[in-house]
């Protein structure tokens, strides 16, 4: 599946979106060195010294140590605790900055670019840790910062980052691993082992990369940093909601991110049932999340039915039934070759 979603349209930001929504993951610090490598934004050709990479390293993990002690599936780390004791119990900077070059990176320099059994035939950054202890920028990734998508990657790391983390921390076959949205603040949410309700993160930085960072339904680029470009869309509207036979509305599985215009725009989607052509494509989409891994996967599976065959039934049905309440189908009227 991350092939077919790399494929489909093979650009840079894909390729980043492969490593970053599609590896598997046993630790959180791929996404730490994503993160630090958006905020330090090497130039190309640049050799960023192990010890130059530490400190934003260090503090991202320190960061989400600090709200979800659990960034790893092994029982222990050394390093998460060279972090704690040094970035959060009594800080340190010089100590953490030195444990981390010493312990940090194992397993990650070497790991960022595997995708499923492989590499990923874009580097960027090549590992010259034994020559010259660091890494040495690639164009890609200069030529990364300059798409318009670069400006979404940094909030899709941390959502995947606080999505996985959350799966950890409640245990990926828990029952309690059920992620909900909250339709007022537009946030996921789900519930932690004292039955209390855990923020997770944004919708918007949760779905956008796997629609690329466009319009699903028009494929227009879409930024989420701004929030009244983008809209956060129940793929079958929500007035259907009124109608307790329609079940879990809400759902990931119904979300999608629209732009202004196809959202609620002339001409736009408003309480219209989208094409089966649109339909079809969700179906896609949905299973893009499910091939991500926890803890998503689980709720869709959930939701939807656990073979693909019988997802296929349920978005029939609910479409069937949609369209004997609502009447009106609707897609946009312009829109570019399929990207996803
Ligand atoms: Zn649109």
């Amino acid at each position: 599946m991350s092939e077919e979603f790399i494929l489909n349209e093979p650009s840079l930001e894909n390729y980043w979106r492969g490593i970053i929504l599609f590896g598997r993951n046993v630790a959180s610090y791929k996404f730490a060195l994503a993160k630090s490598l958006i905020e330090l934004q090497p130039q190309s050709g640049q050799l960023l010294k192990l010890s130059d990479l530490a400190p934003s390293f260090a503090n991202q993990i320190a960061e989400h140590l600090r709200h979800s002690p659990k960034q790893i599936t092994s029982p222990s780390s050394k390093f998460l605790d060279a972090v704690k004791t040094h970035a959060i119990v009594t800080p340190n900077q010089n100590r953490l900055i030195e444990e981390t070059v010493k312990l940090g990176f194992n397993n990650v320099i070497d790991a960022f670019h595997i995708v499923g059994n492989g590499e990923i035939p874009k580097r960027f950054y090549i590992d010259e840790i034994k020559r010259n202890n660091g890494i040495r920028i690639t164009d890609e990734f200069s030529a990364l910062v300059e798409r318009f998508q670069y400006i979404n990657l940094s909030k899709e790391v941390e959502s995947r980052w606080n999505l996985v983390e959350t799966a950890w921390e409640l245990g990926v076959s828990s029952n309690l691993l059920e992620v909900q949205y909250d339709n007022k603040d537009e946030v996921l949410f789900a519930f932690n082992k004292e039955n209390r309700r855990k923020e997770v993160t944004s919708s918007r930085g949760a779905l956008n990369g796997y629609q690329k960072g466009k319009c699903f339904y028009c494929f227009k680029q879409i930024n989420i940093n701004n929030g009244r470009e983008t809209e956060v869309d129940h793929f079958f509207p929500y007035t259907l909601e009124k109608d307790k036979s329609f079940r879990n509305i809400n759902g990931v599985w119904n979300l999608v991110l629209a732009c202004e215009t196809c959202n609620a725009g002339e001409g736009g989607k408003h309480t219209n049932i989208p094409t089966l052509k649109l339909l079809s494509r969700l179906s896609k989409r949905n299973n893009y999340l499910i091939s991500s891994h926890h803890p998503l996967r689980e709720t869709i599976l959930r939701q939807t039915g656990q073979s693909e065959s019988e997802r296929r039934a349920f978005l029939q049905d609910f479409y069937n039934r949609a369209k004997n309440t609502l009447f009106h189908t609707w897609e946009p009227k312009f829109q570019d070759g399929e990207i996803f």
